[in-house]
């Protein structure tokens, strides 16, 4: 069977680092085990869920390079949640309750007083078909419960049923289905949560591997024995780890904090964003890799920990850095063309300053510095001028490569008998305005002879 997975944001917001995470795990999986990655927009909550972030989030994972199989929105396919509901109907497992949110409350609060756990004590199949009618004439709609298999003859006294399930990332699970509440599936106004549309979607999607955050273990369990319900084998799974903040905070797609736009317009590359998604949080060490294939050879789901992953958002900085210092002109060219660095000197201007910048458009910064006179005159003593000064009037003809570097500091350093820090600082200071950059040997011709006579101090 082809191994398929599945992406499942509601587009509710933007998507954050946290959600890229699930995203790559399942990307990585399925290019691992040459499957198919499904996109599934969980858009059953009509209200929240807008077109503009579903197609924002299909821009965001572009971007990183996740280019799904196959994209569907649940919101159209009620008719085989419908149909799935009338199904579980007829074989007896989905009732329907009457209470409102203050009676449901107030019952969970006498259970815990009489020490019995918090969970929903199936009134509503005691009820008689008079009260049900008293309900109805009432104007009360109901919402539909799944009745969970946790009992022998009589539901109203569930017995421990576990049910266990070989998890890809946390080994055995096992979740005891007395200990849960019957799931609400359908609201009083027929609106769906989440919990049966997603278990139809993987049935009729063959989704054979549901990878996703460790926020849904419970859920698992109440899914697989839903997925029983409609007949089907369930899925295998996985639940990931978490990111949190450094100080612990969850993320939120609606603070919009990491959220993979921000990072993009900050200048971060998608393959930093991957790297540290993917590698927190797991027993690999975390590095910028280069391309996805390279991270799918990193990635074991059963590598990644049990516990919550702390990520520190400085690290994407580095991670970028060390991008950057190997990346080709060939990649960089047409976003540096966007930012003004075009023409001859582009790429040895890429090259030269590749490996001291944390961002593509730091380039910019080294572009004007080797294009256009220096704002302001550089802070040198008077003897430091004097030695620059003489040190220009040495500057060889041209043409000019990056062996003239060389070839007139070793004039300079005859000359005066600098050598060292003493020799080139002042240099750099008079060259490019800053005391440390790129190799100067690459920056020199780039300057050209004209230019270099025109920062002569
Ligand atoms: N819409 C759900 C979420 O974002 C999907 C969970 C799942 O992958 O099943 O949490």
């Amino acid at each position: 069977m082809t191994v398929t997975v599945r992406f499942a944001p509601s587009p509710t917001g933007n998507i954050h680092i946290g959600n890229a995470r699930t995203a790559l795990f399942n990307w990585l999986f399925a290019m691992k085990h040459k499957g198919r990655f499904i996109q599934r927009f969980d858009d059953t909550d009509l209200a929240r869920s807008k077109q503009e972030y579903a197609n924002a989030i299909l821009y965001d994972l572009h971007w990183l390079g996740i280019y799904p199989d196959q994209t569907e929105y649940q919101s159209r396919r009620f008719d085989r949640y419908d149909a799935a509901v009338e199904r579980l109907k007829a074989a007896g497992v989905l009732y329907p309750c009457y209470e409102t949110p203050e009676e449901l409350e107030l019952r969970r609060k006498i259970r815990l007083s009489q020490k019995l756990p918090p969970v929903y004590g199936r009134e509503a199949l005691a009820l008689t078909p008079d009260e049900v009618a008293a309900f109805e004439a009432e104007g009360r709609k109901p919402h539909w419960r799944f009745l969970l298999p946790n009992f022998a003859d009589d539901p109203a006294n569930p017995v421990r049923t576990e049910l266990s399930w070989q998890d890809i990332v946390r080994g055995d699970e096992t979740v005891d289905l007395a200990s849960l509440s019957d799931p609400v599936l359908v609201r009083e106004d027929g609106t769906y949560l989440y919990t049966l549309p997603s278990v139809v979607d993987d049935i009729e999607m063959g989704v054979t591997h549901v990878i996703r955050g460790d926020d849904h273990v419970t859920n698992t369990g109440v899914q697989i024995a839903l997925f029983r319900a409609l007949g089907a084998e369930p899925p295998t799974f996985g639940h990931h780890n978490l990111l949190t903040t450094v100080s612990g905070e969850g993320l939120s797609k609606r603070t919009g904090a990491l959220s993979i736009a921000s990072l993009r317009d900050d200048g971060i590359e998608p393959m930093a964003v991957a790297s540290l998604a993917v590698l927190t949080g797991t027993s690999e060490n975390i590095e910028a890799v280069g391309t996805m294939s390279e991270l799918a050879d990193r990635f074991d789901p059963a590598a990644v920990s049990k516990s919550a992953a702390k990520f520190d958002p400085a690290e994407l900085l580095t991670l970028n850095h060390s991008l950057l210092h190997a990346m080709p002109f060939s990649e960089a060219q047409d976003r540096l063309a966007v930012l003004g660095v075009t023409g001859d000197k582009a790429e040895p201007l890429w090259l030269a300053v590749r490996g001291n910048i944390d961002k593509v458009q730091d380039a910019v910064t080294w572009w004007r510095i080797i294009n256009e006179p220096l704002p302001e005159a550089p802070d040198l003593d008077d003897e430091d001028r004097e030695y620059v000064r003489g040190a220009f009037d040495l500057l060889p003809e041209e043409p000019w490569d990056r062996s003239t570097w060389q070839q007139w500091t070793a004039a300079v350093k005859e000359a005066t008998g600098r050598k060292g820090k003493q020799l080139f600082l002042p240099l750099r200071l008079a060259m490019t305005g800053r005391s440390s950059g790129p190799e100067l040997a690459e920056l020199l011709p780039l300057i050209g002879r004209e230019e270099m006579l025109a920062r002569r101090p």
